[in-house]
């Protein structure tokens, strides 16, 4: 790969401002300082700017937390997606891992790892999505059991769940399954109403609390072994 790409790609800056770096002489590769920002630059090279050294990771894994609003697609049509809302050098290999509604906002993982999102997505692994739901009307002790033991929808019936109630209108719910409007139709089978839906949690990965709604940021590796 070009050193250039290679310098971006890795989050060093734009290709212009590595371009500024390399002529600076800002960047050695192998012990060698670069002067061509064409160069060919291996995978495995040790490449360093200001003596610090930069490391290209083959996969990407940031956190969104998704905002009202926009679509989890990567279709560039009319309607405003998720991708729209990130800024990353490999942008055009990023995907969401599964999907939000338009409305629901909270936490979406976005990679390029096919693999890894496959295995989160799949029932088989039974990994839990944690959304916490505002109710138009007051949930009662025995709905909470109804969700706990499995709702008969039209095409499934839903698997064991975790439930609990945090305020009159307000309900935690930890699904492993991930279809179509799930929690919103397990809570009209109760005869009520979703208002608000918000996913904080993926397994046992919490949605960053400090991180604004419509922003992203990289997965710290702690995060990320909790999913893998
Ligand atoms: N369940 C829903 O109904 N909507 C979502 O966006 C996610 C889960």
């Amino acid at each position: 790969m070009r050193l250039d790409k290679y310098l971006s790609n890795a989050g060093t800056g734009s290709r212009s401002k590595v371009k500024a770096m390399i002529k600076k002489k800002r960047v050695e590769v192998d012990g060698v300082v670069a002067t061509d920002p064409k160069s060919e630059t291996a995978h495995d090279s040790v490449v360093m700017v200001d003596g610090v050294r930069i490391i290209l990771e083959n996969h990407i894994y940031l956190m969104l937390n998704k905002p009202k609003g926009v679509i989890s697609s990567t279709e560039k049509g009319q309607a405003r997606t998720v991708m729209d809302l990130i800024d990353h050098p490999q942008k055009d290999e990023l995907f969401p891992v599964g999907r939000l509604d338009k409305d629901t906002t909270g936490l979406l993982l976005i990679t390029n790892d096919g693999r890894f999102a496959h295995e989160l997505l799949s029932p088989k692994h039974k990994i839990g999505k944690t959304y916490v739901a505002k109710l138009k009307k007051d949930v009662s002790s025995s709905d909470i059991e109804t969700l706990e033991k499995g709702i008969p929808l039209k095409d499934f019936t839903t698997a064991p769940a975790a439930a609990r109630r945090i305020a009159e209108r307000e309900v935690e719910l930890t699904i492993t399954e991930g279809k179509f409007h799930q929690v919103k139709r397990m809570f009209q089978y109760l005869g009520n109403e979703v208002t608000d839906l918000h996913r904080t949690r993926i397994g046992e990965m919490v949605l960053d609390e400090i991180l604004p709604a419509g922003s992203c940021r990289r997965l710290h590796e702690n995060e990320l072994k909790l999913l893998k």
